[in-house]
């Protein structure tokens, strides 16, 4: 292989491109804004390692936690920028005791974990001041956390250490079907042809691949935006411990010490809207559910509110990680939902070893698994 292109300089495009570099293969990264603007830029960096489970999307991820530490290094010896990874464990706050606690438990004794069960008065212990209902929660050890921001600066330092050429504020990338079963990437008035002639085109642009690609047959992308909003409060956290709870109505949310002294909590999920703007009523709901684990949180505590759009593949399985169906040379690296910044590493892997050496990815990443029950 000559060439490859990635479009996308989300966490997921840039650690496609510094895997196919690493591999020998000249790179040219075209982003339409800034590297990070997209979900990547927004994440809350949690690195949930999932417990026990035979799905590819459950491996994936479990595998992509067994990297990350060996990936940072090796990020830090590529492009000189070191990011530190706090694993941290998580308390699992329960607020009605499981119907089979011993069977939760195993499923993640299974998978590796040191998890246990603890009850209130070691809840009240992690969490100062408690006021919640949660009598039960499930300690788990293998958790982890990541600056996202740190770690885009870092794998676009490895990218550009290893001959990877970054475009930024290129302008939108399109893709037109070219005669012969190939693909011409369009940006602006520049076409790159011969896709499928010794080149590859990776479409990692997150939501906005199904845009990228609009009118190549078979069909549209099947992917959707899902808005997202978190914040940072002044405010110390549970010392070394993430916390998952669910409130009320039953929304998740997650709370996570950082590096920095800064406690993150979020996050919103809403399928409205495709802005990647704050809110005001954001903002509200966040303080709203934050104060149900400290409940003297208010808006002078609030040091940094943002906002994005996770790419969300829209049929079970897990991401698009797979070769386009009609087209050759061109291959998909995005749906990855809430789980990105977490897969990136594992993701790169498999989608390279897909293209450069034909090796299976997963049946349940390809573009139709859904439909054939994958
Ligand atoms: C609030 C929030 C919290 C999250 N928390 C976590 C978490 O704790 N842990 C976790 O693992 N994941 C988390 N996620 C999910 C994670 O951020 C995403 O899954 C991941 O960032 C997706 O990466 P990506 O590279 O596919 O997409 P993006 O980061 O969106 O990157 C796509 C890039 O492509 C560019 N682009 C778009 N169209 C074009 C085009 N036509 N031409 C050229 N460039 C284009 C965009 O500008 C963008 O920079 C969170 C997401 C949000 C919003």
């Amino acid at each position: 292989m000559e060439k490859g292109w990635v479009v996308g300089g989300g966490v997921v495009g840039l650690s496609v491109a510094r895997e196919l570099a690493l591999r020998g293969v000249e790179v040219g990264l075209l982003e339409a804004g800034r590297i990070g603007g997209g979900a990547s830029g927004a994440a809350t960096g949690l690195l949930a390692r999932p417990p026990v489970g035979r799905s590819a999307w459950m491996e994936l991820r479990r595998s992509s936690w067994e990297i990350y530490p060996g990936f940072l290094a090796a990020l830090a010896k590529e492009g000189g920028e070191a990011v530190p990874m706090l694993r941290c464990g998580a308390l699992h706050l329960h607020r009605e005791p499981p119907t089979n606690p011993g069977k939760l438990l195993g499923r993640w004794l299974d998978g590796g974990h040191r998890a246990r069960w603890v009850g209130p008065a070691e809840i009240r212990k992690v969490i100062c001041g408690y006021v919640g209902d949660a009598e039960l929660a499930l300690e788990v050890e293998e958790e982890g956390f990541v600056d996202p921001r740190s770690l885009l600066s870092a794998l676009k330092a490895a990218c550009l250490a290893l001959g990877v050429a970054i475009e930024e504020d290129c302008g939108e990338v399109r893709f037109e079907a070219a005669r012969g079963g190939g693909t011409t990437l369009r940006v602006g008035e520049r076409r790159a042809e011969g896709i499928g002639n010794g080149t590859v085109a990776v479409v990692a642009a997150g939501w906005q691949s199904a845009m990228a690609t609009v009118g190549l047959p078979p069909a549209r992308l099947p992917l959707a935006p899902v808005q997202g909003e978190a914040i940072a409060l002044s405010i110390p956290s549970p010392p070394l411990r993430i916390i998952r709870f669910e409130d009320d109505a039953g929304i998740g949310w997650q709370l996570a010490p950082t590096p920095d002294g800064t406690t993150w909590f979020g996050s919103i999920v809403s399928a409205e809207g495709t802005h990647g703007g704050r809110s005001e009523e954001g903002l509200d709901k966040l303080l709203r559910a934050a104060r149900c684990l400290l409940p003297d949180v208010s808006r002078s505590d609030v040091v940094r509110h943002w906002a994005g759009v996770r790419p969300k593949a829209m049929r079970r399985g897990g991401p698009l990680l797979c070769r386009w169906p009609t087209l050759t040379g061109l291959w998909i690296a995005t749906g990855h939902y809430r789980s990105g910044i977490i897969c990136a590493p594992q993701s790169a892997r498999l989608l390279v070893g897909a293209i450069l050496d034909g090796e299976e990815v997963p049946a349940s990443f390809d573009w139709d698994a859904g439909t054939r029950g994958g």
